[in-house]
Protein backbone atom coordinates (compact mmCIF):
# COMPACT_ATOMS: atom_id res chain seq x y z
CA UNK A 1 0.00 0.00 0.00
CA UNK A 2 1.26 3.59 -0.71
CA UNK A 3 1.29 6.44 1.36
CA UNK A 4 3.65 9.65 1.33
CA UNK A 5 4.14 10.91 5.03
CA UNK A 6 5.74 13.84 3.78
CA UNK A 7 3.19 16.59 4.57
CA UNK A 8 4.35 16.02 7.49
CA UNK A 9 7.59 17.18 7.80
CA UNK A 10 5.98 20.72 5.96
CA UNK A 11 6.54 22.39 9.31
CA UNK A 12 5.54 25.46 7.77
CA UNK A 13 1.73 24.70 7.15
CA UNK A 14 1.23 23.97 11.08
CA UNK A 15 -0.17 26.45 13.13
CA UNK A 16 1.93 27.39 16.43
CA UNK A 17 -0.12 25.47 19.13
CA UNK A 18 -2.50 27.22 20.55
CA UNK A 19 -4.00 25.34 23.22
CA UNK A 20 -3.74 21.66 23.09
CA UNK A 21 -6.35 19.35 24.36
CA UNK A 22 -4.96 16.21 25.31
CA UNK A 23 -6.66 12.60 25.33
CA UNK A 24 -3.98 10.42 26.96
CA UNK A 25 -4.62 6.76 26.76
CA UNK A 26 -2.58 4.80 29.11
CA UNK A 27 -2.34 7.46 31.52
CA UNK A 28 -1.38 5.26 34.45
CA UNK A 29 2.13 3.98 32.93
CA UNK A 30 5.25 4.89 32.26
CA UNK A 31 4.84 7.20 28.90
CA UNK A 32 1.34 8.22 30.38
CA UNK A 33 3.02 9.49 33.96
CA UNK A 34 5.66 11.68 31.78
CA UNK A 35 2.81 13.05 29.97
CA UNK A 36 1.42 14.59 32.88
CA UNK A 37 4.89 15.60 33.84
CA UNK A 38 4.97 17.08 30.39
CA UNK A 39 1.52 18.78 31.26
CA UNK A 40 1.93 20.13 34.75
CA UNK A 41 5.23 22.18 33.03
CA UNK A 42 3.39 23.40 30.74
CA UNK A 43 -0.23 24.49 31.29
CA UNK A 44 -0.44 27.46 29.01
CA UNK A 45 -0.14 24.87 26.17
CA UNK A 46 -1.77 21.49 26.91
CA UNK A 47 -4.88 20.70 28.91
CA UNK A 48 -5.80 17.08 29.81
CA UNK A 49 -9.02 16.21 28.10
CA UNK A 50 -9.41 12.28 28.74
CA UNK A 51 -7.68 9.84 30.35
CA UNK A 52 -8.04 6.07 30.77
CA UNK A 53 -6.44 3.11 32.52
CA UNK A 54 -6.96 -0.34 32.82
CA UNK A 55 -6.59 -1.74 36.26
CA UNK A 56 -4.71 0.92 38.40
CA UNK A 57 -8.13 2.72 39.32
CA UNK A 58 -6.26 4.47 42.69
CA UNK A 59 -3.83 6.47 40.47
CA UNK A 60 -6.41 7.32 37.96
CA UNK A 61 -8.38 9.03 40.36
CA UNK A 62 -5.46 11.01 41.79
CA UNK A 63 -4.82 11.76 38.43
CA UNK A 64 -7.96 12.84 37.35
CA UNK A 65 -8.66 14.92 40.18
CA UNK A 66 -5.86 16.83 39.88
CA UNK A 67 -6.85 17.31 35.62
CA UNK A 68 -9.91 17.15 35.88
CA UNK A 69 -10.40 15.76 32.17
CA UNK A 70 -13.91 15.55 30.68
CA UNK A 71 -13.94 11.87 30.25
CA UNK A 72 -11.96 9.24 32.15
CA UNK A 73 -12.08 5.28 30.92
CA UNK A 74 -11.33 2.41 33.04
CA UNK A 75 -10.85 -1.13 30.77
CA UNK A 76 -11.10 -3.12 33.73
CA UNK A 77 -14.72 -3.13 34.50
CA UNK A 78 -14.61 -4.42 38.33
CA UNK A 79 -13.42 -1.01 38.96
CA UNK A 80 -16.17 1.28 37.56
CA UNK A 81 -18.21 1.16 41.11
CA UNK A 82 -15.28 2.86 42.35
CA UNK A 83 -14.31 5.46 40.08
CA UNK A 84 -17.68 6.43 38.98
CA UNK A 85 -18.03 7.35 43.01
CA UNK A 86 -14.68 8.93 43.20
CA UNK A 87 -15.10 11.51 40.24
CA UNK A 88 -18.73 12.26 39.24
CA UNK A 89 -19.27 13.98 41.46
CA UNK A 90 -16.58 16.34 39.88
CA UNK A 91 -19.06 16.12 37.05
CA UNK A 92 -16.62 13.63 35.19
CA UNK A 93 -17.77 11.51 32.63
CA UNK A 94 -16.98 7.75 33.47
CA UNK A 95 -17.14 4.50 31.10
CA UNK A 96 -15.62 1.43 31.79
CA UNK A 97 -14.47 -1.90 29.43
CA UNK A 98 -12.61 -2.38 26.40
CA UNK A 99 -15.01 -1.20 23.83
CA UNK A 100 -15.12 1.90 25.87
CA UNK A 101 -12.13 2.84 24.69
CA UNK A 102 -12.92 3.10 20.87
CA UNK A 103 -16.47 5.36 22.12
CA UNK A 104 -13.74 7.15 24.07
CA UNK A 105 -11.13 7.73 20.91
CA UNK A 106 -13.99 9.09 18.56
CA UNK A 107 -15.21 11.98 21.34
CA UNK A 108 -14.32 15.66 20.32
CA UNK A 109 -13.39 16.39 23.62
CA UNK A 110 -9.60 16.44 22.53
CA UNK A 111 -7.25 17.05 19.66
CA UNK A 112 -4.00 15.15 20.50
CA UNK A 113 -4.26 11.60 21.57
CA UNK A 114 -1.02 10.38 23.44
CA UNK A 115 -1.24 6.87 22.36
CA UNK A 116 0.36 5.05 25.30
CA UNK A 117 -1.52 1.72 25.90
CA UNK A 118 1.14 -0.89 25.51
CA UNK A 119 0.59 -3.78 23.87
CA UNK A 120 -2.12 -4.69 21.14
CA UNK A 121 -4.78 -3.04 23.09
CA UNK A 122 -3.74 0.31 21.77
CA UNK A 123 -4.80 -0.17 17.83
CA UNK A 124 -8.10 -0.01 17.88
CA UNK A 125 -8.70 3.15 19.88
CA UNK A 126 -5.77 4.69 17.94
CA UNK A 127 -7.68 3.53 14.70
CA UNK A 128 -10.84 5.25 16.05
CA UNK A 129 -9.02 8.26 16.76
CA UNK A 130 -7.29 8.80 13.18
CA UNK A 131 -11.10 7.66 11.65
CA UNK A 132 -12.39 10.95 13.52
CA UNK A 133 -9.88 13.71 12.48
CA UNK A 134 -7.17 13.42 15.86
CA UNK A 135 -3.26 13.87 15.57
CA UNK A 136 -1.70 11.21 17.38
CA UNK A 137 1.56 11.35 19.11
CA UNK A 138 2.30 7.41 19.36
CA UNK A 139 4.49 5.82 21.66
CA UNK A 140 2.30 2.85 21.18
CA UNK A 141 5.02 1.05 18.59
CA UNK A 142 2.72 -2.27 18.59
CA UNK A 143 -0.23 -0.65 16.72
CA UNK A 144 1.92 -0.16 14.01
CA UNK A 145 4.00 -3.21 14.25
CA UNK A 146 0.44 -5.33 13.55
CA UNK A 147 -1.48 -3.37 11.11
CA UNK A 148 0.88 -0.56 9.99
CA UNK A 149 0.19 -0.09 6.53
CA UNK A 150 -3.60 -0.25 7.65
CA UNK A 151 -2.53 2.42 10.41
CA UNK A 152 -0.88 5.16 8.01
CA UNK A 153 -3.33 4.79 5.07
CA UNK A 154 -5.97 5.64 7.05
CA UNK A 155 -4.00 8.57 8.27
CA UNK A 156 -3.02 9.94 4.85
CA UNK A 157 -6.37 9.55 4.06
CA UNK A 158 -7.78 11.77 6.86
CA UNK A 159 -4.62 14.37 7.04
CA UNK A 160 -3.85 12.95 10.06
CA UNK A 161 -0.22 12.88 11.90
CA UNK A 162 1.29 10.64 13.24
CA UNK A 163 4.50 11.59 15.59
CA UNK A 164 6.82 9.26 16.92
CA UNK A 165 7.05 9.22 20.62
CA UNK A 166 9.61 6.21 20.72
CA UNK A 167 13.11 8.06 21.15
CA UNK A 168 14.44 6.13 17.93
CA UNK A 169 11.53 6.97 15.55
CA UNK A 170 11.50 10.35 17.56
CA UNK A 171 15.23 11.44 16.88
CA UNK A 172 14.43 10.13 13.35
CA UNK A 173 11.64 12.11 12.91
CA UNK A 174 13.69 15.43 13.90
CA UNK A 175 16.41 14.41 11.87
CA UNK A 176 13.69 14.73 8.52
CA UNK A 177 12.30 18.07 9.77
CA UNK A 178 13.37 20.27 7.16
CA UNK A 179 14.04 17.70 4.23
CA UNK A 180 10.99 16.91 3.02
CA UNK A 181 12.35 16.35 -0.91
CA UNK A 182 15.64 14.71 0.17
CA UNK A 183 15.96 11.23 -0.49
CA UNK A 184 17.05 8.54 2.34
CA UNK A 185 19.35 6.29 1.84
CA UNK A 186 19.15 4.43 5.27
CA UNK A 187 18.24 5.02 9.13
CA UNK A 188 20.52 3.61 11.91
CA UNK A 189 18.62 2.58 15.07
CA UNK A 190 20.71 2.77 17.95
CA UNK A 191 20.20 0.52 20.98
CA UNK A 192 21.84 0.30 24.30
CA UNK A 193 22.05 -3.71 24.33
CA UNK A 194 19.60 -3.59 27.40
CA UNK A 195 20.98 -5.27 30.82
CA UNK A 196 22.54 -8.83 29.52
CA UNK A 197 24.76 -6.79 26.73
CA UNK A 198 27.79 -9.28 26.44
CA UNK A 199 25.82 -11.85 27.89
CA UNK A 200 25.50 -15.09 26.14
CA UNK A 201 22.83 -18.19 26.24
CA UNK A 202 24.30 -20.08 29.38
CA UNK A 203 24.05 -17.11 31.46
CA UNK A 204 20.98 -16.00 29.64
CA UNK A 205 19.59 -19.39 30.50
CA UNK A 206 18.93 -18.58 34.31
CA UNK A 207 18.18 -14.79 34.30
CA UNK A 208 14.54 -13.96 36.02
CA UNK A 209 11.95 -11.16 35.88
CA UNK A 210 13.86 -8.98 38.08
CA UNK A 211 17.14 -9.15 36.29
CA UNK A 212 15.34 -8.48 32.93
CA UNK A 213 13.17 -5.36 33.97
CA UNK A 214 16.16 -3.71 34.83
CA UNK A 215 17.34 -1.62 32.13
CA UNK A 216 20.25 0.21 32.50
CA UNK A 217 19.59 3.45 31.32
CA UNK A 218 15.82 4.03 30.54
CA UNK A 219 12.97 3.08 33.07
CA UNK A 220 10.46 2.19 31.40
CA UNK A 221 6.48 -0.46 31.70
CA UNK A 222 7.44 -4.21 32.35
CA UNK A 223 7.10 -5.65 29.10
CA UNK A 224 8.94 -3.24 26.84
CA UNK A 225 11.63 -3.71 29.47
CA UNK A 226 11.27 -7.35 28.87
CA UNK A 227 11.52 -6.52 25.02
CA UNK A 228 14.69 -4.29 25.75
CA UNK A 229 16.63 -7.51 26.99
CA UNK A 230 15.28 -9.50 24.52
CA UNK A 231 16.37 -6.78 21.93
CA UNK A 232 13.00 -7.62 20.34
CA UNK A 233 11.89 -4.09 21.02
CA UNK A 234 15.08 -3.10 18.69
CA UNK A 235 13.03 -5.79 15.54
CA UNK A 236 9.37 -4.15 16.78
CA UNK A 237 11.26 -0.85 16.44
CA UNK A 238 12.78 -1.83 12.64
CA UNK A 239 8.95 -2.22 11.83
CA UNK A 240 7.68 0.96 13.40
CA UNK A 241 10.33 2.59 11.35
CA UNK A 242 9.24 1.01 8.22
CA UNK A 243 5.57 2.21 8.43
CA UNK A 244 6.43 5.37 9.79
CA UNK A 245 8.86 6.81 7.30
CA UNK A 246 8.25 4.90 4.36
CA UNK A 247 11.24 2.36 3.77
CA UNK A 248 12.29 -0.55 2.68
CA UNK A 249 13.67 -3.54 5.23
CA UNK A 250 16.97 -2.75 3.45
CA UNK A 251 17.08 0.81 4.65
CA UNK A 252 16.77 -0.09 7.96
CA UNK A 253 20.18 -0.97 10.30
CA UNK A 254 20.83 -1.35 13.75
CA UNK A 255 23.61 -0.83 16.13
CA UNK A 256 24.39 -1.07 19.62
CA UNK A 257 25.39 1.71 21.43
CA UNK A 258 25.13 1.41 25.38
CA UNK A 259 25.65 5.14 26.83
CA UNK A 260 22.21 5.84 24.48
CA UNK A 261 23.22 9.25 23.95
CA UNK A 262 22.89 9.39 20.00
CA UNK A 263 18.64 7.90 19.86
CA UNK A 264 18.91 7.15 15.91
CA UNK A 265 20.72 8.68 13.00
CA UNK A 266 19.67 9.57 9.18
CA UNK A 267 22.07 9.02 6.30
CA UNK A 268 20.86 10.73 3.40
CA UNK A 269 21.66 10.06 -0.44
CA UNK A 270 24.76 12.62 -0.29
CA UNK A 271 26.74 10.63 2.53
CA UNK A 272 25.28 13.27 4.75
CA UNK A 273 24.61 11.41 8.41
CA UNK A 274 22.27 13.27 11.19
CA UNK A 275 21.94 12.08 14.39
CA UNK A 276 19.45 13.44 17.26
CA UNK A 277 21.43 13.69 20.88
CA UNK A 278 21.25 13.99 24.48
CA UNK A 279 20.71 12.27 27.55
CA UNK A 280 18.44 9.72 27.59
CA UNK A 281 15.07 10.76 29.22
CA UNK A 282 11.71 9.78 27.48
CA UNK A 283 10.05 13.61 28.58
CA UNK A 284 11.44 15.35 25.60
CA UNK A 285 10.18 12.88 23.14
CA UNK A 286 6.94 13.13 24.90
CA UNK A 287 7.25 17.08 24.32
CA UNK A 288 8.48 16.80 20.87
CA UNK A 289 5.68 14.76 19.86
CA UNK A 290 2.89 17.21 21.71
CA UNK A 291 4.58 20.57 20.76
CA UNK A 292 5.63 19.23 17.44
CA UNK A 293 6.12 21.80 15.12
CA UNK A 294 7.42 23.70 18.15
CA UNK A 295 10.20 23.05 21.03
CA UNK A 296 9.69 24.43 24.38
CA UNK A 297 12.27 25.55 27.00
CA UNK A 298 12.49 22.77 29.39
CA UNK A 299 15.18 22.55 32.57
CA UNK A 300 15.86 18.59 32.14
CA UNK A 301 19.25 17.75 32.86
CA UNK A 302 21.96 18.72 29.91
CA UNK A 303 24.48 16.17 28.39
CA UNK A 304 27.69 17.53 29.09
CA UNK A 305 30.33 16.20 26.44
CA UNK A 306 33.42 17.34 28.67
CA UNK A 307 31.85 14.44 30.71
CA UNK A 308 30.87 11.92 28.95
CA UNK A 309 33.70 11.06 26.93
CA UNK A 310 33.08 8.02 25.56
CA UNK A 311 30.14 6.74 22.79
CA UNK A 312 30.81 3.79 21.30
CA UNK A 313 29.04 1.65 18.96
CA UNK A 314 28.87 -2.58 18.04
CA UNK A 315 26.69 -4.75 15.43
CA UNK A 316 24.32 -6.55 17.21
CA UNK A 317 24.79 -9.95 18.73
CA UNK A 318 21.98 -11.69 16.57
CA UNK A 319 23.48 -15.39 17.68
CA UNK A 320 22.19 -14.86 21.14
CA UNK A 321 19.41 -12.68 21.07
CA UNK A 322 17.39 -14.62 18.52
CA UNK A 323 14.50 -12.32 18.89
CA UNK A 324 15.92 -10.02 16.25
CA UNK A 325 16.44 -11.90 13.98
CA UNK A 326 13.03 -13.43 14.00
CA UNK A 327 11.11 -9.72 13.96
CA UNK A 328 13.71 -9.24 11.30
CA UNK A 329 12.51 -12.08 9.27
CA UNK A 330 9.23 -10.85 9.93
CA UNK A 331 9.70 -7.80 8.51
CA UNK A 332 11.34 -8.65 5.23
CA UNK A 333 8.37 -11.39 4.78
CA UNK A 334 5.67 -8.87 5.42
CA UNK A 335 2.08 -9.67 5.34
CA UNK A 336 0.78 -10.81 8.52
CA UNK A 337 4.35 -11.97 9.76
CA UNK A 338 5.18 -8.82 12.22
CA UNK A 339 1.21 -9.02 13.43
CA UNK A 340 1.51 -12.83 14.20
CA UNK A 341 5.33 -11.80 15.68
CA UNK A 342 4.08 -9.50 17.80
CA UNK A 343 1.19 -11.31 19.65
CA UNK A 344 3.12 -14.24 19.95
CA UNK A 345 5.91 -11.88 21.69
CA UNK A 346 3.31 -10.12 24.14
CA UNK A 347 1.40 -13.84 25.00
CA UNK A 348 6.00 -14.75 25.71
CA UNK A 349 6.85 -11.76 27.53
CA UNK A 350 3.42 -12.53 30.08
CA UNK A 351 4.55 -15.83 30.49
CA UNK A 352 7.79 -14.74 31.64
CA UNK A 353 6.80 -12.24 33.63
CA UNK A 354 4.74 -14.56 35.52
CA UNK A 355 7.37 -17.14 35.84
CA UNK A 356 5.98 -19.68 33.52
CA UNK A 357 8.83 -19.97 31.13
CA UNK A 358 12.32 -19.02 31.12
CA UNK A 359 14.04 -16.04 29.06
CA UNK A 360 15.21 -18.58 26.10
CA UNK A 361 12.09 -20.29 26.27
CA UNK A 362 10.17 -17.11 24.81
CA UNK A 363 12.30 -17.40 21.60
CA UNK A 364 10.93 -20.63 20.93
CA UNK A 365 7.33 -19.92 21.69
CA UNK A 366 7.36 -17.19 18.88
CA UNK A 367 9.48 -19.49 16.40
CA UNK A 368 7.13 -21.90 16.90
CA UNK A 369 3.48 -19.51 16.62
CA UNK A 370 5.39 -18.51 13.00
CA UNK A 371 5.50 -21.36 12.00
CA UNK A 372 1.76 -22.70 12.93
CA UNK A 373 -0.22 -19.43 12.07
CA UNK A 374 -0.89 -19.10 7.87
CA UNK A 375 0.85 -16.45 6.11
CA UNK A 376 -1.54 -13.87 4.36
CA UNK A 377 0.73 -11.51 2.20
CA UNK A 378 -1.81 -9.09 1.99
CA UNK A 379 -4.04 -8.77 4.71
CA UNK A 380 -7.17 -6.63 5.67
CA UNK A 381 -7.77 -5.17 9.17
CA UNK A 382 -9.94 -7.91 9.76
CA UNK A 383 -7.31 -10.23 9.29
CA UNK A 384 -4.72 -8.87 10.93
CA UNK A 385 -7.14 -9.22 14.16
CA UNK A 386 -7.75 -12.58 13.48
CA UNK A 387 -4.34 -13.30 13.02
CA UNK A 388 -3.79 -11.77 16.29
CA UNK A 389 -6.17 -13.52 18.03
CA UNK A 390 -5.06 -16.98 16.41
CA UNK A 391 -1.39 -16.30 17.59
CA UNK A 392 -2.01 -15.58 20.84
CA UNK A 393 -3.82 -19.03 21.65
CA UNK A 394 -2.20 -21.10 19.95
CA UNK A 395 1.14 -19.55 21.96
CA UNK A 396 -0.99 -19.74 25.00
CA UNK A 397 -1.82 -23.22 24.68
CA UNK A 398 2.58 -24.10 23.98
CA UNK A 399 3.00 -22.26 27.89
CA UNK A 400 -0.55 -23.83 29.45
CA UNK A 401 -2.03 -20.61 30.08
P1 LIG B 1 3.19 0.62 31.00
O1 LIG B 1 3.02 -0.83 31.20
O2 LIG B 1 4.00 1.40 31.97
O3 LIG B 1 1.75 1.33 30.88
C1 LIG B 1 0.77 0.81 30.05
C2 LIG B 1 -0.51 1.61 30.13
O4 LIG B 1 -1.51 0.94 29.36
C3 LIG B 1 -1.07 1.74 31.54
O5 LIG B 1 -1.78 2.94 31.66
C4 LIG B 1 -2.02 0.54 31.64
O6 LIG B 1 -3.04 0.71 32.59
C5 LIG B 1 -2.58 0.53 30.23
N1 LIG B 1 -3.02 -0.80 29.79
C6 LIG B 1 -2.40 -1.97 29.99
N2 LIG B 1 -3.10 -2.98 29.43
C7 LIG B 1 -4.19 -2.42 28.88
C8 LIG B 1 -5.32 -2.94 28.19
N3 LIG B 1 -5.45 -4.26 27.94
N4 LIG B 1 -6.27 -2.08 27.77
C9 LIG B 1 -6.16 -0.76 28.02
N5 LIG B 1 -5.12 -0.21 28.66
C10 LIG B 1 -4.14 -1.03 29.08
O7 LIG B 1 3.80 0.79 29.51
P2 LIG B 1 4.76 1.93 28.97
O8 LIG B 1 4.28 3.27 29.36
O9 LIG B 1 6.17 1.55 29.26
O10 LIG B 1 4.59 1.73 27.39
C11 LIG B 1 3.44 2.16 26.70
C12 LIG B 1 3.69 2.04 25.20
O11 LIG B 1 4.74 2.95 24.86
C13 LIG B 1 4.18 0.65 24.78
O12 LIG B 1 3.65 0.34 23.54
C14 LIG B 1 5.70 0.82 24.68
O13 LIG B 1 6.27 -0.04 23.72
C15 LIG B 1 5.80 2.27 24.22
N6 LIG B 1 7.07 2.91 24.60
C16 LIG B 1 7.39 3.05 25.92
C17 LIG B 1 8.59 3.62 26.27
C18 LIG B 1 8.94 3.83 27.73
O14 LIG B 1 9.96 4.47 28.02
N7 LIG B 1 8.16 3.36 28.67
C19 LIG B 1 9.58 4.07 25.27
C20 LIG B 1 9.10 3.91 23.91
C21 LIG B 1 7.90 3.34 23.59
P3 LIG B 1 -2.86 0.21 34.16
O15 LIG B 1 -1.56 0.76 34.63
O16 LIG B 1 -4.01 0.88 34.83
O17 LIG B 1 -2.95 -1.25 34.20
MG1 LIG C 1 12.61 2.99 21.59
Amino acid sequence: MEFDFSYQLDAEGINPPSMKRVGLFGSTGSIGTQTLEVIRANPSLFSVSLLTAHSNHVLLIEQALEFLPAVVVITQSSKYALVKEALSPKGIMVLAGEAALEEAASMDCFDLMMAAIVGFAGLKPTLKAIETGKNIALANKETLVVAGDVVMALAAEKGVSIIPVDSEHSAIFQCLVGEVSNPIEKIILTASGGPFIGRKPNYLVNVKREHAIAHPNWSMGAKISIDSSTLMNKGLEMIEAKWLFNLEPSQIEVVIHPQSIIHSMVQFKDNSIKAQMGLPDMKLPIQYAMAYPQRIPNDFPRYNFAKSATLSFDPPDYKTFRNLGLAISALNRGGNMPCILNAANEIAVYGFLNNRLGFLEMTEVIEQTIAHVAFIEHPTLQEYFDSDGEARNFAATLINL
